[in-house]
């Protein structure tokens, strides 16, 4: 059970790595109004696997948790806009009063 949570945790901190480094370079973004990361609609990947490397390469804390896989980190980043919605759902919300 503890193994589960704790393999949990340390993929949720691994999203959140791959999350804060693709922000850095644009392919998410944040509403500034509700703290809501979504994701720009976009292919281009490669910044934020470069950024990723060129961390690890420089043995950046961000991406500690990573170990020095670089396979990995990009398997993360590359998945990294599965569960975020194209735009801040509350403000698509709003827009849909209007
Ligand atoms: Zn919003």
């Amino acid at each position: 059970m503890g193994q589960v949570l704790h393999y949990q945790d340390e993929q949720e901190s691994k999203q959140a790595v791959a999350e804060e480094i693709s922000l850095r370079v644009g392919i998410l973004d944040k509403c500034e109004m509700h703290d809501i990361t979504y994701f720009v609609v976009t292919d281009d990947f490669e910044d934020a696997y470069k950024l990723g490397n060129s961390l690890i390469t420089k043995n950046d804390s961000l991406v500690s948790i990573f170990k020095n896989n670089r396979k990995e980190l990009s398997e993360f980043i590359k998945n990294v806009t599965d569960n975020l919605d194209d735009c801040c759902s509350f403000c698509e919300k709003i827009r849909d009063r209007d």
